[in-house]
């Protein structure tokens, strides 16, 4: 099995909705604000190439916004687009076997959609499957009013309407080494890729532990619909992760790729060592 982090972009976010009811001299230790409050977000999305598939988890926020969306959320394709960041380890867009969206909202799966010459959106994998929990899509067609603003008809439509989705019903392992865990916290039905790799567990930890500021259990998101489902689900995932030595891949930190997690002297859980991918791929 090969694994490549795919940079995507970076945009920013709220700091204050990212991180709930923490205050904001606790969490600008880790993430620190710009002038509108805002922190910087990566959107990493994961490659996974083993026997003849060849896997990305999550795309990014992709290029079908507006000028005005572009400024809101400071989206910065300069230094990093998911074609570049392709392209840089000799992966073409028709070579991807399978895409796998945690879930729908624009940062994670924007990237499966372009707009072709007459404005109409269409998926850029010709030959993908594209992975999404049934529960999830049914969630994303009929938004409530507090994550409308995350599912974008643009990125959603395309991917209801084509041959080439695959709905998955629940927890599942896609392939021997890569099994997907359901959690309905942040939103309903966001799946999490659980990869084994050499002797490491590695967890992409989408939105639940969407940075390695966001480690200590309560440090939830203000956007999640289901807060103290999300609180319950960390309970679960915490000491697995600790007692596991999981890797956890973080998909929005700027700063670092990979993280694992420690009990600290005061028994709380907190954010261990951080290093890149390469680390542990060589
Ligand atoms: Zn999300």
């Amino acid at each position: 099995m090969e694994l490549y982090p795919i940079e995507t972009g970076r945009f920013r976010l709220d700091g204050g909705a990212m991180f709930g009811v923490v205050p904001k001299v606790l969490w600008q230790r880790t993430n620190p604000a710009d002038e509108y409050n805002r922190i910087l977000m990566a959107m990493r999305a994961l490659l996974v190439i083993e026997n003849n598939r060849i896997v990305l988890i999550d795309n990014g926020i992709g290029h079908k916004y507006d000028e005005k969306f572009a400024k809101n959320y400071a989206i910065d394709h300069e230094t990093y687009t998911l074609e570049s960041s392709l392209h840089q380890i000799g992966v073409s867009l028709e070579d991807i076997t399978d895409v796998v969206l945690t879930h729908l909202h624009f940062d994670h799966c924007g990237g499966t959609t372009a707009l072709d010459n007459n404005g109409n959106p269409y998926i850029i994998f010709p030959n993908a499957r594209i992975w999404v929990q049934k529960r999830h899509l049914a969630w994303a067609l009929n938004p409530n009013p507090r994550e409308k603003a995350s599912f974008l008809k643009e990125n959603i439509e395309p991917i209801a309407r084509s041959e080439q989705l695959q709905l998955l019903d629940g927890e599942t392992e896609l392939f021997p080494g890569f099994s997907i865990k359901v959690v309905n916290g942040h939103t309903e039905a966001q799946q999490l890729p659980i990869i084994q790799y050499k002797d490491y567990t590695i967890l992409y930890a989408a939105d639940l532990f969407p940075t390695h500021g966001h480690i200590p259990l309560p440090y939830v998101m203000s956007y999640d619909v289901r807060p103290l489902i999300t609180l319950q689900e960390r309970q679960e995932f915490l000491p697995w992760i600790v007692n596991n030595n999981v890797i956890l891949f973080y998909e929005h930190d700027p700063y670092y790729e990979c993280g694992t997690v420690k009990i600290n002297e005061k028994g709380k859980y907190q954010s261990d060592k951080t290093f890149p991918l390469k680390e542990i791929t060589g």
